[in-house]
């Protein structure tokens, strides 16, 4: 039996603030069973808001680079200055490793136990367009639930940044001076997309060597952003565990933040971001579908051996694939959901 959700409850105990109604509102909208996909995108329809207030930060840095640490002394601290934190993240590889490790409660402990905090693991999930479409959503029910900062955990692996990025006003990337050649550290495509970095663990014997770490990507960034003809990237320094820079570092993040509102606009952003969303759950869906369907996958199998073989040109077969594929997708229940990652 699956599980049964209440949404005009769910509902109102989310606008209400209440936690365990934001924690049953997640679960339901990670859900993968096609029967609460219906029921998940009600929720989000009637919690849809265009309120543009939140803040919304993505973090990503290599395991160790200190995450965990910075999000609970950067919550606190944002709990200071009033502000309710909702921490999400995204882990694509966590199912592998057996149980969430970004966003985990006990990783974040003081933060976890603050009244105005929300921490939720990442949702379970190898498949990254799944995972990440989770948070998303989760994203929605927290800012609903009136967590005006969404911090969004990654780990500093790639795609799944890129993923984030689309989905928060700031990338925020922390490093550590001690990572050898700081470029091979982090990818150029994570580069790319960053809006500000902090050089963790700036404290005692390393604080120097942070600073010259800060220095040095700091030059790495101008080239890579002297191409594109962005804004500055700004390279601080802080120390998640001692609370030094941190206030720098927010100060970095809001500065960026009213950057893009002054160029692009920010409702201008978050819509384009829908839009490529929009793209990328198409191209998943269809990706998905097709590798779901017993008799596309057992055509595909002998296209890839004709093909293999010479039997038949690539462009043939995969001609043959689409009009299979079309065949088929009259029995394929979008409505419901099922194909719908
Ligand atoms: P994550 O894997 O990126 O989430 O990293 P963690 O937050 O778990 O931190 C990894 C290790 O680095 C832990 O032992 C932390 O105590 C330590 N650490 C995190 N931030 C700092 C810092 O600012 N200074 C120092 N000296 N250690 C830190």
């Amino acid at each position: 039996m699956p599980r049964k959700f209440d949404v005009p409850a769910l509902v109102e105990g989310v606008r209400a603030g209440s936690r365990s109604h934001v924690a049953q509102a997640i679960t339901l909208v990670e859900s993968r069973l096609p029967a609460h996909r219906p029921l998940a995108r009600q929720l989000l329809t009637e919690l849809a808001s265009v309120d543009t207030k939140t803040v919304r930060v993505g973090i990503s840095g290599v395991p160790g680079a200190g995450k965990s640490t910075f999000i609970n002394s950067m919550g606190q601290l944002l709990i200071e200055k009033g502000h309710r934190v909702a921490v999400l993240a995204v882990d694509p590889s966590s199912s592998r490793t057996g149980g969430s490790v970004l966003g985990d409660r006990t990783r974040m402990g003081e933060l976890t136990q603050h009244p105005d905090a929300f921490v939720r693991p990442s949702p379970s999930g190898n498949h990254l367009g799944g995972v990440a479409r989770a948070t998303r959503e989760a994203m929605l029910v927290v800012e609903a639930a009136g967590f005006d900062v969404v911090i969004v955990e990654t780990v500093g692996v790639g795609q799944s940044e890129v993923a984030v990025s689309g989905m928060v006003d700031t990338f925020l990337m922390l490093a550590l001076s001690r990572s050898g050649d700081q470029l091979q550290g982090i990818k150029r495509g994570i580069l790319e997309i960053t809006d500000v970095i902090a050089v963790n663990k700036a404290d005692g014997d390393n604080a120097g060597e942070a600073r010259v770490a800060a220095r040095e990507l700091s030059i790495a960034m101008k080239l890579v952003t002297q191409q594109s003809g962005d804004r500055r990237v700004p390279v601080l320094t802080c120390s998640a565990l001692q609370r030094i820079g941190l206030e720098e570092v927010w100060q970095a993040v809001v500065e960026h933040r009213d950057w893009l509102d002054e160029t692009i606009g920010l409702e201008n952003h978050r819509a384009q971001q829908q839009v490529v969303w929009m793209h990328s759950q198409i191209e998943a869906t269809l990706l998905d579908s097709m590798r779901s369907n017993e008799q596309l996958r057992n055509l595909r199998d002998r296209l890839e051996d004709d093909v293999r073989h010479g039997r038949t040109s690539a462009i043939e077969a995969s001609g043959d694939f689409l009009r299979e594929f079309a065949t088929q997708v009259p029995q394929m229940d979008w409505a419901q959901g099922k194909n719908v990652l």
